[in-house]
């Protein structure tokens, strides 16, 4: 084990002893029964939806409902739901993985349609701390085309809440949201088209603000990750920090590994080790998806590219909807 392994331990041990976990009444966290994470927006789609460069998903944990993004244009989630017969205007709370516009873009259409159903739909968003730094074009002019600001100012007009994180937080009974994630891997999961300022220098954003939803269940963790920026392996670090359990049941979502080079698929899987399904939307990559399902001894049950309407259920697992192979 390196140093840098040690001192991660070290993190989620003391972060574990430091109880930012809400004890359930056994003295443990407390772990989710009934848990389903169905896609919503992803490029691969059959039935009738719509396929995009983004990602959404709509998450039930113990019959709470919480949309996980919003995809990037701004009707597809609309659309999708309704050719799913998904009725969003239950939905009261909404988690903003990042502030990437392809996880931020039907936000304002969702919110408006859902709210002429009920008021209190999709009114509550968290966020991670992060999300409201200016960003920079390559050149150093403000980066316009995914200003959360923007998003922000039309979403509140509607009166609706945003909730900053900038740590750990229980939003339903054993549903956890990360917050900023600590980078201990060295995991370049993000792109340098958009810049951030340090020290007066322009450096590739890290995407500070990305957040993924952790879920305690009696068999591990479930992530739900949007872009996965952080590093799955940091993400991993943080859901056996919150939970206090290292073991990781399923990931779920996009993990931008898409062009990454096999040494670091080897890396992540390692640290994946153990993991039982992988539902791999959007960044993930259909080639790193089909790697690590070898590397992590999955099959084409457990570990599948995920296409509009496929999801994961506890007790259950994949069902993958037509497209990706296998009707379960
Ligand atoms: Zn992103
Ligand atoms: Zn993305």
């Amino acid at each position: 084990m390196t140093m840098k392994h040690w001192i991660a331990w070290l993190l989620i041990i003391l972060a574990a002893l430091g109880g930012s976990a809400v004890q359930a009444a056994d003295g443990g966290v407390h772990q989710a029964k009934a848990v389903k994470v169905t896609t919503l927006s992803t490029m691969l789609s059959d039935l009738d939806g719509l396929g995009e460069w983004g990602y959404a998903a709509l998450v039930e944990v113990d019959g709470k409902r919480i949309l996980f993004d919003t995809g990037a244009n701004p009707d597809i989630v609309l659309r999708n739901a309704e050719a799913l017969k998904i009725d969003l205007s239950n939905v009261e709370d909404v988690v903003i993985s990042h502030f990437h516009g392809d996880h931020t873009g039907g936000l304002i259409t969702l919110r408006k349609a859902m709210m002429a159903k009920n008021p209190a739909a999709l009114s509550q968003v968290y966020v991670g701390a992060g999300i409201f730094e200016p960003r920079f074009t390559r050149t150093g002019a403000p980066e316009t085309d995914y200003d959360f600001n923007t998003v922000a100012a039309a979403y509140r007009a509607t009166g609706g809440k945003i909730t900053e994180l900038s740590g750990p937080a229980e939003i339903a009974p054993g549903a956890w949201l990360t917050g900023p994630v600590a980078r201990i891997h060295n995991e370049t999961n993000y792109g340098d088209g958009i810049r951030v300022k340090v020290d007066g220098k322009l450096i590739a954003d890290p995407v500070h603000d990305d957040t993924s939803l952790v879920i305690a269940t009696a068999g591990g963790a479930v992530i739900v990750a949007g872009c996965g920026h952080a590093g799955i392996m940091n993400i991993a670090d943080a859901a056996g920090a919150i939970t206090g359990d290292s073991r990781l049941l399923a990931v779920i979502g996009g993990i931008h590994l898409f062009a990454s080079p096999d040494r670091v698929l080897v890396e992540t899987a390692a640290r994946l080790k153990g993991l039982s399904f992988l539902l791999a939307a959007h960044c993930t990559g259909i080639e790193a998806t089909v790697r690590l399902r070898e590397l992590l001894g999955l099959d084409r049950r457990t570990a599948v590219v995920a296409a509009v309407g496929s999801s994961f259920t506890l007790g259950q697992g994949i069902a993958a909807g037509r497209i990706a192979g296998w009707v379960g």
